[in-house]
């Protein structure tokens, strides 16, 4: 198959979701790790579809969603700062911190620009050659080579009005620190197509032997996630804990060589605070210290400390699996897209948002209604 409509045809959506019911024997826990993988599960209707064959809990892999509220709020201090353009991707203006989000701190007076790409954020420097432009870099393994890409291309212009927040992670630790939960109940794992193909999944070798379960490396469309699934259910009823890539047609075990070394040039990996699940060790990325002239945390030193907020968002509990959205008590009463009290309710991936948008059924649906009209629509 090499064209999208064939990754969303309805006939072939169908057959794979027999084939799981048939291979499950019982309701297996597995977590898709991406929040795009979470839309297109409720979006074409096929988390409602597996109810009572299988459990699908959502992953962390929401990087709006896991940027702690901390670094917003240095955002916001950088964007009020006289002097000072604050470089954002769209996702994060209304995500709030401790006190406020960074549209707040724009209504402030704070000098917030959206760009598209960091490499945006350079040409912004080199525009405004007597303001200092900070990017706010957030994002997993597929985004950390353009910003570090960015810092090369400031290094090589001569600019030394740019510099980058950074706030990147990585994913396989955050599925590590799910793993060794004590309470954990993922049986397996979908793992994010997309960083696979920068990371590639050759680690996962280990993964898969120390927690004891498989992981399938899967894509974003509906036969995508189904075969996925499918393969998931088939290596647990097997008991086969091994990595299977599902997503051949973008990754290769090695991942791209040429992003892994752009990454390592500019960064190193460090531990990393995340929203709502504390500090993962080894869970992101800080500038190496050659490049620590276009570190922001480094070029504007202390912030201001800021505590608060968030109170009743269970956002930790979603971005770890351990509940659903809707069993958060603010889910669509408190908290909706228009009054989003947490970051998985603001953020285009987040699975506050996906439930909110795609999964707010009637009571009474009969079981298997939503897959056929949305899969068969498709
Ligand atoms: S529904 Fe809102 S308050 Fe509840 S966890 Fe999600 S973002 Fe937080």
């Amino acid at each position: 198959m090499k064209y999208l409509d064939e990754f969303r045809d309805p006939a072939l959506a169908q057959g794979i979701l027999g084939r799981i019911r048939h291979t499950a024997t019982r309701p297996w826990a597995i977590m898709e790790v991406c929040g795009g993988q979470t839309h297109s599960l409720l979006r074409h209707g096929i988390e409602q579809e597996l109810t009572g064959v299988v459990e699908l809990l959502h992953g962390p892999g929401c990087p709006v969603c896991v940027t702690p509220a901390a670094q917003i709020d240095i955002a916001c201090q950088l964007a009020l700062r006289p002097g000072v353009i604050l470089a954002s991707f769209g996702d994060m203006l209304r995500v709030p911190g401790n006190r406020g989000s960074l549209l707040n701190a724009k209504g402030q007076g704070g000098r917030v620009r959206l760009v598209y790409s960091p490499l945006d954020a350079v040409e912004l420097a080199k525009q405004n050659p007597t303001d200092e432009v900070v990017f706010f870099a957030v994002g997993f393994e597929t985004t950390v080579p353009t910003t570090a890409l960015a810092v090369l291309q400031a290094d090589r212009l001569g600019l030394t009005n740019f510099c980058v927040l950074t706030a990147h992670v990585r994913v396989q630790p955050a599925m590590e620190a799910i793993a060794s939960d004590p309470a954990c109940r993922v049986n397996g794992f979908l793992a994010a197509g997309h960083v696979c193909t920068v990371a590639g999944f050759e680690t996962y070798d280990e993964f898969t032997a120390r927690y004891n379960m498989p992981v399938v490396v899967t894509g974003f469309e509906p036969v995508d996630l189904l075969e996925g699934i499918h393969e998931c259910v088939r290596l647990l009823e097997a008991g086969s804990n091994v990595v299977v890539n599902q997503y051949e047609r973008s990754v290769r075990s090695a991942g791209n060589e040429t992003a892994r070394q752009l990454i390592d040039r500019v960064y190193q990996i460090a531990d990393r605070p995340w929203r709502g699940l504390g500090v993962i060790p080894r869970g992101g990325l800080v500038m190496r210290p050659e490049w620590s002239r276009f570190d922001a945390t480094t070029r504007f030193g202390e912030f201001a400390d800021c505590v608060g907020g968030e109170h009743d968002c269970r956002s930790g509990d979603v971005l770890s699996g351990r509940i659903r959205p809707p069993e958060c008590a603010q889910f669509g009463i408190g908290c909706t897209p228009e009054t989003p009290m947490g970051a998985p309710m603001v953020s285009s991936e987040g699975a506050c948002a996906a439930y909110y948008r795609y999964a707010r059924q009637p009571a009474g649906l009969e079981s298997g209604t939503v897959a056929e009209s949305r899969l068969g629509g498709l």
